[in-house]
C-alpha cells in the first residue's frame, strides 16, 4: 500500500521535499497513524504546527461548524470570524492591525512590503543563519545560499549580519534602512539557536535610534511552542512587526502579519483567501484550546522535563542539548539522517536541520510518559550509532 502510493508521488508530484517513507493517515494528540497501521509518537508535529496536537475535537468542530455556515466570500465584504480573531490576535500578540494570509511566506512578504511602504527605505538588514520563507521576496532576506542562488535576480538591498551581534547591525544601518528582521530564535537554518539575553532589546534599541522597523518572524515560534503566546515575550522586546502561521491554525493553514503604529492604506496590499472565515474559525478555535488547556505553561513545564530528560543521555557525539518550551534541538557531531531513520524503525517521527541538529517539535499536549518513550528509544538508536 505504502509502496504503490510512494510510486505514484514520484510521477506526478515535483520531487522538491526529502520525505520519511511512510504514508500518515490519521492523528490524534502527539500521535500519527500510517495507512498499515502502525503508529507513531510524532515530534515533528507538522513542523510546529499541530500545537493543540492532530484532529482535536474543539478545532475539528470549529471548522465543521463553519463549513456548514460559510466557508469564503471574499475581502470586498466583512465578515465576523476575520474580525473576532484580529481582536484576538491583538490581544495575545500586543499587536494593533492585522493582515490575514495563509502562511508564514506571506506574512514575510506582508511585512517587508509594509516596512518599504511605511518607511518610504528600501534596505533590510536580515542576520545569517536566517529562514523567513521560499517565495521571492522572504526568500531574498533567508540566508541559505544553496535555496536562493538558483533563482537570482532577489530583491537588492539586503544585507546580512551574524545572529546575536547588536553591533553588527549598528554598523549595517543606514538612511536607507527600512527595517530589520529576524527570528527571534532561530529556528531553520540556524538549527535551534536562542538569542542571547540582551540582544533583541539592543536591535530594538538601534532600530529606534535609526528609525528602522524591527520585524520580528514569529512563524514558527509562535502559539505556545516556546512557552509564551510568542517568543518576543521572553526576551522583553517589543517589534513593530510581527509575522505568524504554522501553530495558528492548529493545522489549517493561515498566517498574518500584525503590526503597531505603522499602516498600509487601502489598495496597497491584499489576498483572496488571507481570513477566510473557515480558516479564521479554526485559529479562533485553536486558539481557545491553547487558553482552556493551559498549553502555554504546559509547553513550558513539558520542555524543561523534556530537555532535563536529553540532557542526561551521555554520548560523545551529542554535542548540545538547547531550545525554549517545547522547541528543542539536539546538536550532535554525526550524520543524523540514520538517527531520524532509526527513531521513526521504532515508532517516533523526528526531523533533523542543517545536517546535525534533531529537531523535537512536538505537539503541546505531548504527555510526560510520551517524552520518555521519546528519549528511551533515542538512547537505543544512539547506542546502535555509536556501536558503528
Ligand atoms: C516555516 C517558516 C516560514 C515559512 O512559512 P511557510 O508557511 O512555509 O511559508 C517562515 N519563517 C519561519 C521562521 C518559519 O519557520
Amino acid at each position: 500500500m505504502q509502496s504503490s502510493l510512494i510510486e505514484k508521488e514520484k510521477k506526478f508530484l515535483f520531487q522538491v521535499y526529502k520525505r520519511q517513507p511512510v504514508v500518515i493517515v490519521e492523528g490524534r494528540g502527539a500521535v500519527v497513524k500510517d495507512v498499515d497501521g502502525n503508529e507513531y509518537i510524532d515530534c515533528v508535529a507538522g513542523i510546529a504546527v499541530n500545537n493543540v496536537g492532530h484532529c482535536h475535537p474543539e478545532v475539528v468542530e470549529g471548522i465543521c461548524r463553519q463549513a456548514r455556515r460559510l466557508m469564503h466570500v471574499s475581502n470586498l465584504y466583512y465578515t465576523e470570524p476575520q474580525i473576532e480573531l484580529a481582536e484576538k490576535i491583538a490581544e495575545i500578540s500586543g499587536m494593533e492591525k492585522i493582515f490575514f494570509c495563509n502562511s508564514g511566506t506571506e506574512a514575510v512578504e506582508a511585512a517587508l512590503k509594509l516596512a518599504r511602504r511605511a518607511s518610504g527605505k528600501k534596505n533590510f538588514i536580515a542576520a545569517e543563519g536566517s529562514f523567513h520563507g521560499r517565495t521571492l521576496g522572504s526568500l531574498s532576506v533567508t540566508s541559505k545560499k544553496e535555496y536562493k542562488d538558483p533563482f537570482k535576480p532577489l530583491i537588492s538591498g539586503i544585507s546580512f549580519v551574524p545572529f546575536n551581534d547588536a553591533d553588527a547591525i549598528r554598523k549595517k544601518m543606514d538612511g536607507d534602512t527600512a527595517a530589520v528582521i529576524l527570528e527571534p530564535i532561530q529556528v531553520e537554518s540556524g538549527g535551534i539557536r536562542l538569542p542571547k539575553s540582551e540582544y533583541l532589546k539592543e536591535v530594538r534599541e538601534i532600530c529606534e535610534e535609526k528609525e528602522a522597523f524591527l520585524i520580528l518572524d514569529e512563524v514558527q515560534t509562535g502559539f505556545g511552542r516556546t512557552g509564551r503566546w510568542f517568543a518576543k515575550d521572553h526576551y522583553d522586546v517589543d517589534p513593530d512587526i510581527i509575522c505568524i502561521a504554522k501553530g495558528m491554525g492548529g493545522g489549517f493553514p493561515i498566517g498574518a502579519m500584525a503590526a503597531k503604529g505603522i499602516s498600509f492604506e487601502r489598495g496597497e496590499h491584499a489576498s483572496t483567501f488571507g481570513g477566510n472565515p473557515l480558516a479564521c474559525a479554526a485559529a479562533l478555535s485553536s486558539i481557545s484550546v491553547i487558553e482552556k488547556e493551559n498549553l502555554l505553561e504546559r509547553s513550558e513545564k513539558m520542555g524543561e522535563y523534556f530537555m532535563k530528560k536529553l540532557n542526561s543521555l551521555n554520548f560523545d557525539f551529542l554535542r548540545e542539548v538547547r531550545g525554549k518550551g517545547l522547541l528543542i534541538g539536539v546538536e550532535v557531531s554525526v550524520q543524523c539522517d540514520r538517527i531520524v531513520d532509526g527513531m521513526r524503525k521504532r515508532g517516533i517521527l523526528i526531523n533533523c536541520i542543517s545536517e546535525n541538529v534533531l529537531r523535537f517539535v512536538p505537539p503541546l499536549v505531548i504527555e510526560r510518559r510520551q517524552i520518555d518513550e521519546v528519549v528511551e528509544n533515542l538512547k537505543i538508536v544512539f547506542e546502535e550509532v555509536n556501536q558503528t
